[in-house]
């Protein structure tokens, strides 16, 4: 009975552990640090487990530490496997006894095991049995530890305690794993669709949530100096896909898009507003930069041909842009660009205009 409780307890442990894990993996900024926290959990958890052994026989008792430190390693890497050893060996060390040679090098084993595993299925985002069965399989080598066990105190821990251990560690690994592999799949989904909900599907830029995010966690002190905003409109784009097909039209936004891509700085935002209208936004520039990278932008589209039986036909775009050396209102920004735009349209096509700085327009 005693057994069954402890059992069920360590098993509560791992739950824990596992939805800490879980939590953690939305942290991806300080992932380093959260790995090493949790690590240091799941070391603070073999010691508890040290110290509330599960006995299975008359004077024979088992625990299942080693399942905290292999996992540790398995599912948190370096960063997170080697605090558990460390928080663990220290534990066992101040323990004392005559196991404590043989317990450290169990631990160390166990944590081996681990890292082993993760490295041979890789990235692998699995929800497969299989692979759990054989992490448990890997951390029970530790058992080689007992070789270093007086004689008597290694037969026994051999014939009575090392069923159970393997059982523990197949059983273990195939649960607390299995609640941790689930904890990463949901993470792996999470982060997809939240990736998804701001990357327009078809040319892989941002979409305006994406765009609009971005801008919103620009410091302010890169918003508020001096910068500019385009909008890249492509010219007669109806007739495009009227012409050629839609098909074709969708293959001519995604070369605009690489092109667009190609043609600005690290530091500044493309993204697809919707149609076959581009946004991009250009912080820390002068006016003249700006005013060359929108010519850039319009000849590089320019560039793009479409063809159908042989007859090649350009692309053509409208640029309207924004710039003020006061900062960046998106808002404002994107309302003058705009009609800096109509003015492009209505003037031929093809061209860039600028808007006038607010003070102007507003005269
Ligand atoms: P203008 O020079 O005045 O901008 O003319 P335009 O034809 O480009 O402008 P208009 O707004 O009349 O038409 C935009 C066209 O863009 C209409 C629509 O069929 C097409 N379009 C919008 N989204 C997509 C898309 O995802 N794929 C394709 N192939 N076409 C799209
Ligand atoms: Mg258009
Ligand atoms: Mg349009």
């Amino acid at each position: 009975m005693e057994f069954a409780i402890k059992y069920i307890y360590s098993l509560g442990t791992m739950a824990l552990l596992a939805v800490a894990f879980g939590i953690s993996l939305q942290f991806d900024r300080s992932e380093k640090l959260s790995r090493v926290g949790l690590g240091l959990l799941f070391g603070i958890a073999a010691t508890m487990a040290m110290n509330n052994p599960i006995p299975i026989a008359e004077g024979v008792i088992v625990d299942p530490r080693n399942l905290f430190i292999g996992l540790s390693a398995a599912f948190l890497g370096l960063w997170g496997g080697v605090p558990a050893l460390l928080v663990a060996i220290s534990a066992r060390s101040s323990l004392g006894g005559v196991g404590v040679e043989a317990g450290v090098v169990s631990m160390t084993i166990a944590s081996c095991a681990g890292y082993a595993w993760s490295r041979i299925i890789g990235n692998r985002v699995l929800y497969h049995p299989g692979y759990l069965l054989l992490l448990g399989g890997m951390i029970s080598f530790s058992l080689t530890a007992i070789t270093l066990l007086p004689g008597d105190a290694m037969t026994q821990v051999l014939v009575e305690a090392s069923p159970f251990v393997i059982a523990f560690n197949l059983i273990g690994a195939t649960l607390f794993g299995g609640l941790m592999e689930r904890e990463r799949i949901i993470a792996f989904q999470y982060g997809r669709m939240r990736d998804e909900a701001v990357t327009d599907p078809l040319t892989g830029l941002l979409n305006r949530r994406g765009f609009t995010r971005i801008i919103d966690h620009l410091p302010e002190e890169i918003m508020s100096k001096a910068g500019a905003v385009l909008v890249v409109d492509l010219d007669r784009f109806k007739a495009i896909n009227d012409t050629y097909g839609h098909d074709t039209g969708d293959s001519v936004l995604v070369s605009v898009a690489e092109q667009m891509k190609s043609c600005v700085r690290k530091s500044d935002v493309v993204a697809r507003f919707g149609g076959e209208e581009f946004v991009v936004l250009l912080p820390e520039i002068s006016e003249q930069e700006a005013r060359q990278i929108a010519e850039r932008l319009r000849e590089t589209v320019c560039a793009i041909r479409v063809t159908l039986d042989g007859d090649a036909m350009p692309v053509t775009t409208s640029v309207g842009g924004h710039w003020d050396r006061n900062g960046i209102n998106l808002l404002t920004a994107l309302r003058l660009a705009d009609r800096a735009l109509y003015r492009a349209k209505q003037e031929g096509r093809n061209r860039t205009e600028f808007a006038f700085e607010p003070a102007m327009a507003a005269a």
